[in-house]
């Protein structure tokens, strides 16, 4: 073991700054991952400072250390049983009151050294808050130390401290813990003889916290126990704590737990008296103002929605410079690699396989830049939060509550990030709700689908088509939300106070960085994806090889172009560029033909064969069932598969168009196929993040087995009940 390695773990409320002061100290050495077995971020971070190996760890955001969340349960049990050296516990000193609830556990915790850092002092200052620090540390025998996060001003000092703290050979100190009434002092006391004689050695716990735990009946605590106590002391300990708490129980006529919180806040209320004193001239709370107006009953819902039209504007119009400018780079990549390579199978992957798969998803990441800003900005200003509680009424329609939302409208933009916002919804129960109606929102990529089916059928009411089908994937969520809210998933949401923490100024650098963090998850993760997957798509519709075709493709290909050289020789100058043009359509078409020979022989072309009875009462033909079939990759591999199955160049070209009126479509297939594509199985990198993000394969094929179902039956019942009244 190094003599000089420190482990250090951040702890505090959500928002508080610890991220903020975690950047700073560690810069850009940091490993992030998931804390083992669950789905919450880990964020850990080494550096070499002041002479020591330092170990930094973000923990999660929490309020409290009883076992109420995934994020309370593991902060709580990597101080317990990782034992940093330190933990600071960043304090948000404009929201002092609340943030002592957690510092007050910290402290009774009683295994690692705690000290405190004052985040936030500027906008206490501003508020006209004063603190007495000294006070305050002298109080809970903690040492205090006042930051800045956001201009890194005393986090240096800090870390210092720290670093002088953690080796230091005083341990942590026993005295001026919480304090309870004599009754439930008395409690504790009795449990910890009991508890002492074992857990001298390897216990994580502290008799008196663990004590106390029992007396609140903390689960995670008597699960625990068992592994630490021999079972004869184990019986006593525990019948003893079910008497205590019944006779607790009957004092107070309140549960023990409820008691000790109270008491806990008494305590709470007690130091701040002694600590906090706000100037009398105190500025007024402009956050407060400015929510007056944000949040106001009336006039709040509708700036709302221009700012979610105006994100959504801003993502599609700016974003379509820079896609032109990818979409052209990718095109000319792949004239160059047709210019440079002789034509073989190789050539034909990268171009037809590598290039058009993963180029169709890069021409996305600059709409993803952009929205990933918008919503970093809502986030950093303190709008999402708002946000949250403008929709909170409309949410409990589905039984879900407003933090709900903001995974829902990213599901627009793309599920992935959508699915991984549900991290922020406390209970298990309304992230996993979340998560399973989260794909009934139409994602960007599936845009283009319905743009060439609605522009191709229905002409100028497309528009109105296109968002009949967004309206029909919220209704689709909503039913579906209150389904499982009555059946799989029942019980009332939790109860969470809406926080509204104060509005900021957003620093651009932290801005860049959320946006950055989330777009590199996105590429790397569809990226992956979808270079096998098209990889896999291209090799399925190219091989088996055609050796013996129908038709002399070649000669018919030979005589086109001696015929138009005979033409050519024969024309006036003038006439020759629209010669070459025609002459270079009429091939274009028997190499159209050719490929949709070979297509139609290709394994792809067996399998929708095979698959074209699932599709043929929806009214869609073995190629469109193909397309959706590869759809599951990425929503876009829909439109450029029916453009390789109808056997013409360029997706969503008037080529397509024609393709699919000749095909035999009618409109009400048309629509019917939209259904399809708004509500089937995500792509694959959105069922890959369900499952990562609910860390169960079962809660995954249930989400993938419920869209296709119900996809089925809504495309089943409207495309024959529209035949059934006659629309063709
Ligand atoms: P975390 O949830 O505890 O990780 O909090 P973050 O580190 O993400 O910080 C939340 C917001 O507070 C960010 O926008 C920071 O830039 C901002 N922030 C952090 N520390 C301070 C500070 O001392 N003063 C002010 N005014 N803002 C801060
Ligand atoms: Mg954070």
């Amino acid at each position: 073991m190094n003599q000089n390695a420190i482990t250090i773990a951040l702890a505090g409320n959500p928002n508080a700054g610890k991220t903020t002061i975690f950047n700073n100290i560690t810069g850009t050495r940091q490993k992030v991952g998931n804390w083992p077995g669950v789905t919450v971020e880990k964020k850990e971070g080494r550096v070499h400072k002041f002479g020591y190996d330092l170990k930094i760890i973000d923990l999660p955001g929490i309020y409290s250390l009883t076992p109420f969340s995934i994020e309370e349960i593991v902060a709580r049990d990597y101080i317990l049983d990782q034992c940093p050296d330190v933990v600071i516990d960043i304090i948000d000193a404009s929201n002092l009151e609340r943030s002592l609830y957690l510092a007050t556990q910290l402290r009774e915790l009683g295994r690692s050294k705690v000290l405190f850092a004052l985040n936030m002092s500027d906008v206490a200052t501003a508020r006209g808050y004063k603190i007495d620090a000294d006070k305050l540390s002298e109080l809970l025998d903690v040492p205090v130390h006042a930051t800045v996060g956001n201009k890194n001003q005393g986090v240096e000092d800090l870390l210092q401290k720290a670093i002088e703290l953690a080796v230091s050979d005083t341990a942590p100190s026993r005295h001026r813990k919480v304090r309870y009434s004599n009754d439930i002092e008395a409690a504790i006391s009795e449990l910890e003889t009991l508890l002492t004689p074992h857990m001298e050695h390897e216990s994580p716990y502290d008799p008196r916290w663990a004590s106390v735990k029992l007396l609140e009946n903390d689960k995670v605590v008597v699960d625990r126990l068992p592994t630490v106590l021999p079972t004869d002391a184990l019986d006593a300990l525990m019948s003893k704590t079910a008497s205590q708490r019944q006779t607790l129980q009957a004092r107070y006529d309140e549960d023990p737990e409820i008691v000790l919180t109270d008491e806990r806040y008494g305590f709470i209320a007690g130091i701040m008296k002694e600590v906090f004193s706000t100037s009398s001239r105190r500025r007024i709370d402009t956050s407060r103002n400015i929510d007056r107006v944000l949040t106001n009953r009336f006039i709040g819902f509708p700036i709302f929605i221009f700012f979610i039209w105006a994100m959504f504007q801003l993502t599609f119009t700016l974003g379509a410079y820079p896609m032109d400018w990818i979409e052209s780079g990718v095109g000319g990549l792949a004239a160059l690699i047709d210019y440079a390579l002789p034509d073989s199978l190789v050539k034909d992957l990268f171009i037809n396989g590598i290039l058009a798969g993963v180029g169709s998803v890069i021409v996305f990441l600059p709409n993803i830049l952009i929205l990933f800003f918008c919503i970093a900005l809502f986030e950093d200003t303190g709008y999402m939060s708002r946000c949250a509680f403008l929709m909170d009424k409309i949410m409990h329609l589905i039984g879900l509550h407003g933090k709900s939302f903001i995974p829902m409208l990213m599901g627009f933009g793309c599920n992935v990030p959508a699915v991984m916002a549900a991290r922020t919804l406390e209970s298990e129960k309304d992230r996993l709700l979340t998560i399973l109606i989260t794909p009934f929102m139409s994602c960007s990529a599936k845009l283009p689908v319905y743009i060439v089916l609605a522009g191709t059928f229905f002409g100028a009411r497309a528009g109105t088509v296109i968002f009949a089908i967004y309206l029909l994937g919220i209704v689709i969520a909503i039913v579906s939300g209150r389904l499982f809210r009555t059946t799989l998933l029942r019980g009332a949401d939790a109860p969470f106070v809406m926080e509204l923490p104060p509005y900021r100024v957003p620093m651009l650098k932290s801005l860049l960085i959320h946006m950055w963090d989330r777009s590199k998850m996105f590429l790397k993760k569809m990226g992956g994806v979808i270079l096998v997957g098209s990889i896999i798509i291209w090799a399925l519709s190219a091989f088996p090889r055609t050796t013996t075709f129908t038709h002399d493709y070649p000669a018919a290909m030979a005589h086109i172009e001696a015929a138009y050289a005979e033409k050519t020789a024969r024309a006036d100058a003038e006439d020759q560029p629209a010669l070459e043009k025609e002459k270079s359509e009429r091939l274009l078409e028997v190499q159209r033909a050719m490929r949709a020979e070979q297509t139609a022989n290709s394994f792809m072309g067996q399998i929708g064969q095979g698959i074209a009875p699932v599709f043929a009462p929806l009214g869609i033909d073995w190629r469109g069932g193909v397309s959706l079939l590869a759809g599951f990759v990425a929503k876009e591999i829909v439109v450029s598969t029916m453009g390789v199955l109808h056997a013409v160049d360029e997706e969503g070209s008037e080529a397509l168009r024609e393709a699919l009126l000749k095909s035999g479509m009618t409109p009400l297939a048309a629509f019917s196929m939209m259904i399809f594509v708004l509500l089937y199985v995500p792509c694959i990198a959105t069922v890959a993040t369900i499952r990562k993000e609910t860390n169960s394969t079962k809660w995954m094929l249930f989400s993938v087995g419920y869209t296709t179902a119900v996809a089925w039956v809504m495309a089943f019942v409207v495309y024959n009940g529209g035949r059934l009244i006659g629309l063709a």
